[in-house]
């Protein structure tokens, strides 16, 4: 599709080219052919005011002017014809390499969305065989009891968690992906950071994690709503990957030219060669995906880049293998 979509845009644009190359040939060719016709009809006209020589002197002069007329006109021809062949070739040449670099971004950004559908219908599929699987078994079993059934129940109410974990962030993922700036207000940076800590605050609880916060008044341009989203999603990431009973940090600090936000824990950290990845959307780490098998579907910092995107923020990560990560949000 990609290859026929080149060659198409090649097509016209050489269409274009040859257009305007053949229109000026032919200007030039008419505006040329009467110039020769007009400068040897002034060579003629001055040699007849010359002393005759007898009347087979002009005849020939005719003839000789006609035959150069006809000679030079043909010459003026072959030559546009040749440089329109030059012309053709190179603006063919020149056209298939500008028609690749300008659907380039369109062949990527195509590559990402077929990646992304890939992905999800994947993550989509597994929860799904899963729930099937076990109806199915257990459908075959005919001496199926209340505590079997109450089990498969269970089971599947698992499964239907996931997945509405995974609609939910796809539907983020939708959302902040045509959102704009425009709905933007005054906020205090802390209202959204504390609505976060009390989100997250009940399963910080179940793995006795103490949130620490130090925060501070700063007032900035944003959308509140999607700002908690961004700060719930560092939050979580941190309780996640932190072991039981370890400390999680918030801080609002004011700099010179920035403020920042910064969520720190002493967790399993993120290994240097995750790091690049980890904003990727789908992508985990394979501690998240091995040992104790963190839920997650790889979405939530690849939705917290986007919201940070929309209010011109970068969020910066320092993490050690082992020993925890510090995620910061800067304004
Ligand atoms: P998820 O947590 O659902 O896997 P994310 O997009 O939120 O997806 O995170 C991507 C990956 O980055 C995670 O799988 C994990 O490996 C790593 N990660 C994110 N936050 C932390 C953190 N605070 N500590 C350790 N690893 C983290």
């Amino acid at each position: 599709m990609f290859h026929s979509a080149v060659v198409k845009l090649t097509l016209l644009y050489v269409l274009i080219v040859m257009i305007i190359s053949i229109s000026f040939s032919v200007v030039l060719y008419n505006i040329s052919s009467q110039e020769i016709g007009r400068g040897l009809g002034r060579q003629t006209r001055a040699l007849q005011g010359m002393p005759p020589n007898g009347n087979s002197f002009i005849d020939d002069l005719e003839k000789i002017r006609n035959e150069q007329i006809d000679e030079s006109s043909q010459n003026l021809k072959n030559n546009l014809v040749y440089f329109n062949l030059i012309i053709l070739v190179s603006s063919a040449i020149a056209s298939y390499f500008l028609a690749k670099i300008t659907l380039r971004p369109i062949e990527e950004s195509m590559e990402a969305q077929n990646r992304f559908t890939a992905d999800a219908s994947h993550e989509l599929r597994t929860p799904l065989t899963a729930m099937k699987t076990e109806i199915e078994v257990n459908l075959r079993d005919k001496n199926l009891d209340v505590k079997e059934a109450r089990e498969l129940l269970t089971s599947n109410l698992e499964e239907i968690n996931k997945l509405e974990y995974l609609s939910s962030a796809l539907l983020k993922l939708a959302k902040f992906d045509k959102e704009n700036k425009k709905d933007f207000e005054k906020i205090n940076l802390a209202e959204p950071v504390e609505s976060a800590i009390e989100k997250v605050n009940k399963i910080a609880d179940q793995k006795s994690i103490t949130i620490s916060a130090k925060l501070k008044k700063a007032e900035i341009l944003g959308d509140q709503q999607s700002l908690t989203e961004l700060f719930i999603i560092l939050l979580d990431n941190a309780i996640k990957y932190s072991p039981r009973g370890s400390k999680v940090a918030v801080e609002i600090k004011k700099l010179d030219r920035h403020t920042e936000v910064i969520f720190t824990d002493h967790g399993v950290g993120i290994k240097a060669s995750d790091m690049p990845h980890i904003f990727q959307r789908f992508y985990r780490a394979d501690v998240s995906r091995s040992k104790e098998k963190i839920d997650g579907y790889g979405l939530g910092l690849s939705i917290a880049k986007r919201i940070a995107e929309l209010h011109d923020e970068n969020i910066f990560v320092s993490s050690q293998a082992g020993k925890g990560s510090k995620f910061t949000v800067r304004f």
